[in-house]
């Protein structure tokens, strides 16, 4: 059995907290024989400031490079939020990392677990059952082309610049990540930009039509403009299943998406680079999308299924473990059905437990989804 190499960031806040779940989930996948785990546990972001003036330091980026996946909590927080300069900020904890280790694929599902339905923002009917990736491009498009600026004209005016590129080779590799991902879902994606009135929407739509035809023809794909992309998912959104777009349109539809699904404490995310050719592996950072939630941390109140489906995905796309991916689905949607809601999903007739009962509740059921003997 090979033995899987985690690096685990914890974070600030309510990132220790979320992020012991993950871990206890994991060693109890080794207590039953399922998998065998090597931990390193690191600082980042303000617990790393405190401890050593800096986010992220030079040694942790080169543990993370060393790992088979990073399982990230969440960091910043008040008490260094506004102080020193802004390279020095707990954020850049996760940039840091994001850079380093040249994430450019941001995995973003939109799932919406049965019991949770009711609480959706949209008629239940229309996101039982859902289940969509966004794959949204993470390290080019508008927020960092140049030039990016602010000039003052002649004039006196202000004028603010932010510069939209995008390459074929930046447009390939992300629509590659979002067709091989289809092949083992639903096996169709939607590919959304704007080439009505973007050239980089023309380049993008160009490049994914050719790339599909030379590699991908037995993956379905269909184009959508992004703003009815953003219309249909709040529509229809079971119409789709992955999902490619740029950083700009990614950013504003996977928060979208997400959404439908109810509380941000349920919701994952993954972050993944390319393969390195010295060691095989695909550099990946797994972490909820939430934030530290100060107001909240220390209590045994935060919510935990964010951060074990962001596990969840940890298994499945980076350590080749598909089948307990599948339990661990299998047993937060068990823990939900049994009525267990943290307070940030809880809902008349539920039972409401802490941090660290979810995480148990959870962890106990995998054994019965895969019937092993606990
Ligand atoms: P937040 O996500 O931390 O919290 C927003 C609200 O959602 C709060 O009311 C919080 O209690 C609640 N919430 C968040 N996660 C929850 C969970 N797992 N269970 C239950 N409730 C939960 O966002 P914020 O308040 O804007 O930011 C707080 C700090 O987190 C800031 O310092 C911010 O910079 C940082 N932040 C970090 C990341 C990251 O590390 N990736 C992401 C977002 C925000």
């Amino acid at each position: 059995m090979k033995t899987h190499k985690i690096l685990t960031l914890a974070g600030d806040g309510i990132g220790p907290e979320v992020l012991a779940e993950a871990v206890r989930f994991l060693k109890r996948l080794e207590a039953l024989g399922l998998a065998r785990f090597e931990f390193e546990d690191d600082l980042a972001g303000g617990a790393s400031i405190d401890a050593r003036g800096v986010p992220l330091s030079p040694e942790t980026l080169a543990r993370a490079k060393l790992a088979d996946a990073v399982l990230f909590g969440a960091v910043g927080g008040p008490k260094w939020d506004g102080k020193g300069p802004y390279h020095l900020r707990p954020e850049q904890g996760i940039l840091g990392l994001r850079q380093g280790l040249g994430l450019y694929a941001n995995l973003r599902p939109a799932r919406c677990y049965a019991p949770l339905a009711a609480a959706s923002s949209l008629k239940q009917e229309l996101v039982e059952g859902l289940d969509i990736l966004i794959v949204r491009e993470l390290t080019g498009g508008v927020y960092f082309g140049q030039p990016k600026e602010i000039v003052t004209l002649e004039d006196g005016q202000r004028r603010a610049t932010d510069t939209q590129v995008y390459t074929t080779s930046e447009i390939e590799r992300i629509a590659r990540v979002a067709f091989e991902l289809a092949r083992s879902r639903g096996n169709f994606v939607h590919s959304a930009e704007k080439n009505n009135v973007m050239r980089t929407g023309s380049l993008w739509k160009e490049t994914v039509t050719e790339l599909h035809a030379a590699e991908y023809a037995d993956v379905t794909l269909h184009h959508i403009l992004a703003d009815n992309c953003g219309m249909q998912l709040v529509r229809r959104p079971k119409q789709f299943d992955v999902m490619v777009m740029d950083n700009l349109f990614g950013d504003i539809l996977s928060d979208v998406a997400a959404m439908l699904t109810g509380s941000l404490g349920m919701l994952p995310s993954a972050s993944l680079g390319a393969v390195s050719p010295a060691t095989g592996k695909r550099a990946a950072l797994y972490e909820p999308i939430h934030g530290t939630a100060p107001d909240i941390a220390g209590q045994n109140k935060a919510n935990p299924l964010a951060m074990l489906a962001s596990t969840e995905m940890m298994l499945r796309y980076s350590l080749d473990e598909a089948p307990l991916a599948d339990a661990l689905s299998s047993a937060i949607e068990a823990v939900l059905a049994r009525g267990l809601r943290t307070p940030d999903i809880a809902a008349p007739g539920t039972t409401v437990v802490g941090t660290a009962e979810m995480g148990a509740a959870v962890a106990e059921e995998v054994a019965n989804i895969l019937e092993v003997a606990a």
